[in-house]
């Protein structure tokens, strides 16, 4: 029958509309139930059972629900899927809402208890422990646009930083590419990507709106003590803050003073060179094998992930990266002192989390006990430094952050219990001594259960029965037991005792003296509660008041601490420090690519360092050689070294002289990059087009087999047009492996190119690769020795060095492929000159372009090629 739907459904409908297009948590009891579609969205997920609850509309209502208890986790894998969830509590009780009920005059029977939704769970707007990657930022983004120009404010709610800047459209992408977020908000109708941000209205991005936000927050009458903020930048913030306090139900989080990022202070990188350097992320997605993986020694959650904002965002100011570099110096030359620290510095706890979770409302006695032992850990570790000479600049500079806390960690000492619980509702925090008061509710608690104990033992010898037991439930609070068989010496009226209640085998009793005790234990209890409750609100308070220079010291801590793993990561790998020059330079001996290496090392083989030397007459690289020769490996450790060190941070190699890059551009040819929409040659010309856009004298490119994304022709003339660009229009340095021998030829024309390449050598007919760079064009390919390397048939490899002989003396008659477009008859000739054999497994061998051929792929192909002769 579908009548009119139930209360509850009502309200469920509401709740719903007003979560919008959030998943709704909808609290009954000790369960949170989702319902209709939600149920089957999350059912699915997270892999429980649907099932139905009563009937809308005459068909049953799908249901699910998780547990209260272990919510969290269920929210973890929700938000992991891209979910956002509202929780709608219930905020009164059963016993107010049959009140209310009568006060309303609705029949007791059908009251409902009400709900609000307290909260939204987004993905840029965690805080809670259990849902946060320790080593990871966790971001949220909004974007607005004000004539023309795109504001970006960037926050990480889990500590509260929070950063303003401002790009032109073109390199929005870039920036957001370099903030790696987890949630993105903008104005409605918003065209600029990226895909799944979450709409809101315009109104919420205006910049006046947005600037009073931030005044309002930070209690400043104007910004101008933060930065000086463009309208764009603060009509993001504006943005950012109406969307937090939407999720927040109008309780906003932990927000520090916003900085301002200025263009021109970090190098610039767009998505394609983040993502091919593998920087954050390997291609695969996964932190393993990705720079940072390779790098990172830092012992603190906080330390990683601002490890990972220097390498996001490498420095383009000298000085900045010189007193980065000393400090890590001044690490790397003391390697016991460093250890101390190190192992000072491992049980820290995660101030800055802690204190974005305390601001916003969510913290728990734990996280005061964190902020504490967090303090108290920062003053012994400024003690311990400032107690070592000659302290860098950045260090001297750090310290006083360290201390300062003594008036907040003397409460917090005598306040808390030493490890005080997550939970807060069953009080047991504060600490014995800090509140006369409350150490007297307790007294009373612990007098009144030592006067129970002695009653049970009394109450066993007056009524004989050794069995009686004094117990204790949630349901019926204190009462007296006795076995069945022994209640009647209870049950007489004159005994003292009440009859409660009758359990199969044991009948439960009470007694006057017993509800007396029990009843000062309540209210005691109930009394010391409501007084640890006080205090704890009292605390947090402190802490919300000390949250600046609360987040200062976190900061300090985690620069430390990636400076101190700086040090023990080149001490590791025998890295040194690099020098850092105005010129356009890149002078590196001895270089390395720490992922490689590292990889190598895993199965016990050595990696071969490489010298690389551009100068200003000598700044184009031209290198060839046999594939899997080592060109990828070679020119992506240059861009990373180049990295590493405006980060801050030694570089693997014997020596480095690094003339400041700012932008660097990583390209790699199409046919390593599938999976994407559009086809890959386009791909690749897209991003080989923005490097021609963008690019400056001051800037360093590495391109990667660039135009194998196309036939040989066009390949060989885009490969061709894109060096001279690259060399004569933009004159900056580069690197570019290619194996196209023909490109040898611009050797002639363009005078600051040189030429170069990975060595192999041919040894008792097998192929060795040297992965050692040597200078001069590649003499020959090595295509066939591949071939033979990956079990290509001798008689077929024969065969193949008869074609390429052919085609080799061709070339030398008509002046070679690159002698002019006129002159490239490089397949036309085969068929001119002879006939291939009609032989179908002879055509499919001569249409293979062995040298584009991986070894694995070369042997699948012969398996194949096995398979059908
Ligand atoms: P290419 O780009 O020339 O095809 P890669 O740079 O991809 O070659 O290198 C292929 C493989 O050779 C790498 O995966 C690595 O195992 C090995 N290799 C590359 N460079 C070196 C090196 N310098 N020392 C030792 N092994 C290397």
């Amino acid at each position: 029958m579908s009548g009119q739907p139930t209360p509850m459904m009502q309200q469920y409908h509401a709740l719903k509309r007003e979560a919008g297009g959030s998943l709704l948590f909808y609290r009954m009891g000790d369960f949170f139930e989702l319902f209709f579609d939600d149920a089957r969205q999350a059912a699915a997920i997270l892999d429980i059972a649907l099932t139905s609850r009563g009937e809308h509309g005459g068909e049953p209502v799908p249901m699910c629900g998780v547990p209260v208890h272990a919510a969290e986790n269920y929210l973890a894998r929700l938000i992991k899927a891209g979910c956002r969830v509202a929780i709608a509590e219930q905020v009164e009780t059963p016993e107010e809402a049959k009140v209310r009920a009568k006060r309303e005059g609705t029949p007791s029977s059908k009251a409902l208890v009400k709900r609000d939704i307290v909260r939204f769970v987004t993905a840029g707007t965690l805080t809670e422990e259990a849902l946060l990657e320790p080593r990871r930022a966790n971001l949220l983004v909004a974007l607005a646009e004000v004539r023309g120009t795109i504001g970006i404010a960037s926050c990480d709610i889990s500590t509260g930083e929070m950063v303003l800047e401002e790009c032109e459209h073109a390199l929005v992408d870039a920036a957001l590419a370099r903030l790696t977020f987890s949630e993105c908000v903008v104005p409605e109708g918003w065209e600029l990507g990226p895909e799944g941000a979450v709409e809101r209205a315009k109104s919420e991005f205006g910049s006046d709106g947005g600037a009073a936000a931030l005044q309002r927050i930070h209690g400043v009458a104007t910004l101008d003590g933060f930065g000086d903020f463009s309208r764009a930048m603060l009509g993001a913030a504006g943005g950012l803050i109406s969307y937090l306090e939407h999720v927040g139900r109008g309780s906003l989080p932990l927000l520090l003073p916003p900085r301002l990022r200025d263009a021109g202070q970090a190098m610039a990188m767009d998505e394609a060179t983040r993502s091919s350097l593998e920087i954050l992320a390997s291609q695969s997605g996964s932190r393993e094998g990705s720079l940072i993986a390779a790098i990172d020694r830092c012992v603190t959650g906080a330390g990683a992930r601002l490890l990972a904002e220097d390498l996001a965002a490498p420095l383009l100011n000298r000085a900045a990266i010189e007193q980065r570099l000393s400090l890590v110096q001044w690490f790397h030359a003391d390697p016991l002192n460093r250890a101390d620290l190190r192992e000072a510095m491992r049980n820290l706890p995660d101030l800055g989390r802690a204190l974005g979770r305390i601001v916003a409302g969510r913290g728990s006695p734990r996280d005061l006990g964190q902020i504490r032992d967090g303090l108290n850990d920062a003053r012994r570790i400024r003690d311990f430094l400032a107690r070592l000479p000659d302290t860098p600049d950045l260090l001297a500079g750090l310290l006083p952050a360290l201390s300062g806390h003594g008036a907040l960690t003397d409460l917090l000492d005598r306040a808390l219990v030493p490890s005080p619980p997550t939970e807060r509702s069953s009080g047991g925090y504060i600490a014995e001594g800090y509140d006369a008061a409350l150490d007297e509710l307790r007294a009373i608690s612990g007098n009144s259960r030592r006067a129970i104990a002695a009653m049970e033992a009394r109450y066993r010898d007056e009524t004989g029965v050794a069995a009686l037991k004094i117990r204790h439930n949630g349901v019926l609070g204190y009462f007296i037991e006795v076995p069945a068989r022994h209640a009647d010496a209870l049950m007489a009226p004159d005994s003292g005792f009440t009859h409660r209640q009758t359990m199969a085998g044991a009948v439960r009793f009470n007694s006057l003296a017993l509800h007396e005790e029990a009843s000062r234990i309540a209210e005691a209890g109930g009394h010391a509660l409501a007084a640890e409750e006080a205090h704890f609100e009292e605390l947090m308070a402190e802490i919300v008041r000390a949250r600046e220079a609360i987040a200062r010291t976190a900061a300090a801590l985690a620069r430390i601490d990636v400076s101190a793993g700086q040090a023990e990561r080149a001490a590791e790998g025998g890295w040194c420090r690099p020098e850092i020059e105005d010129a356009a330079l890149l002078d590196i001996t001895g270089g390395r690519h720490p992922v490689v290496e590292a990889a190598l090392a895993r199965s016990g083989e050595r990696f071969v360092a490489n010298d690389c030397r551009l100068m200003p007459d000598d700044r184009l690289w031209l290198i060839g050689g046999p594939n899997m020769g080592g060109k990828s490996t070679f020119l992506r450790q240059n861009a990373l070294i180049v990295l590493l060190a405006q980060a801050g941070g030694f570089v693997p190699a014997e020596s480095a002289r690094i003339g400041l890059v700012d932008r660097l551009f990583s390209r790699v040819g199409a046919s390593d990059n599938l999976a994407r929409g559009r086809s890959t040659f386009m791909v690749e010309m897209v991003e080989t087009a923005a490097i021609l856009a963008q690019a400056t004298s001051r800037s360093f490119v590495i391109l990667d087999e660039v135009g194998r994304g196309t036939s040989t022709y066009d390949g060989l003339a885009l490969a061709w047009a894109v060096v001279e660009a690259v060399h004569s229009t933009i004159a900056c340095r580069c690197l570019f492996a290619t194996h196209y021998h023909e490109l040898a030829r611009l050797a002639e024309s363009c005078e600051a190119l040189s030429l170069h390449h990975v060595r192999a050598r041919e040894y008792k007919g097998d192929l060795v690769l040297l992965h050692e760079l040597s200078s001069g064009p590649a003499d020959r390919s090595y295509g066939l020795a591949v071939a033979r390397l990956a079990g290509v048939p001798a008689l077929v490899v024969a065969r193949a060095k008869q074609v390429l002989d052919r085609l080799e003396k061709n070339r030398t008659e008509t002046g070679g492929l690159a002698a002019g477009l006129g002159d490239l008859p490089l397949f036309a000739a085969i068929h001119e000159e002879e006939e291939p054999p009609r032989d179908s497994l002879a055509e499919r061998l001569n249409a293979i372009d062995v040298d584009a051929l991986s070894p694995r792929e070369a042997l699948d192909l012969l398996y194949e090629l096995a398979a059908e002769a």
